[in-house]
């Protein structure tokens, strides 16, 4: 259910108010090789990351904040996110989410939140956009760790963004590897048509079934 909620914000003290879920029903639907799952709600969670109105701070819960956290915010970059009139406002959250996980060393969260800013950016139909964030996103994942990393995601990613050899030789190394073969199949199949478009988990099964891999 959508609900609204007023938060005082932990880096400038003022009040707001934001949208959220009280609780997601779980809608199934065709969930992305992204992993953007099919319910609504959990299709659009970007747009429901609460930015302060006043500061700019932006995060699940904007009553805490990290002590860099504090200092990111009132930085000239963080303001030049902030005033970007060229992006759609998820889009800017999604960055200000970023740059604030960057400097607390959240790599997974910088990651994430790139991906969101990459979906807002195919919802609004901003192709390019879509392509550089989906490149910040892989350049975060591949700062992580094996085990934090997620190969299908990461050749998604470059897929999606068009960057073809550059994907291919991600998932044949991922296929040496043996990571989650049938994926790393589905896309290596997609990115061997020179296919950018969206594909969901679903087709990646159909093509495994039909392939007998
Ligand atoms: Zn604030």
């Amino acid at each position: 259910m959508l609900c609204r909620r007023k938060m005082i914000c932990a880096v400038c003290g003022r009040e707001s108010e934001h949208r959220h879920f009280r609780s997601i029903t779980m809608v199934l639907g065709e969930e992305d090789m992204d992993d953007r799952r099919g319910g609504w709600a959990e299709r659009y969670m970007y747009c429901f990351t609460p930015r302060c109105p006043h500061c700019g701070y932006s995060a699940p819960d904007l009553s805490k904040a990290s002590y860099r956290a504090r200092i990111v915010v009132k930085t000239r970059a963080y303001a030049d996110i902030l005033s970007n009139k060229a992006l759609p406002e998820a889009a800017i959250t999604q960055l200000c989410t970023a740059a604030i996980a960057k400097i607390e060393g959240d790599t997974k969260g910088v990651a994430r939140a790139y991906v969101w800013a990459a979906w807002a950016m195919d919802d609004e139909k901003i192709p390019d956009k879509a392509t550089e964030f989906r490149m910040q996103a892989f350049e975060a994942f591949s700062s992580l760790g094996p085990a934090d990393q997620q190969p299908v995601v990461m050749a998604d990613l470059l897929r999606r963004a068009g960057q073809f050899d550059q994907a291919r030789q991600f998932c044949l190394n991922a296929l040496q590897d043996g990571c989650d073969l049938h994926g790393i199949r589905a896309e290596l199949a997609w990115i061997d048509a020179q296919d950018a478009s969206v594909k969901t988990a679903e087709q990646a099964r159909k093509m495994r079934r039909k392939r007998g891999w």
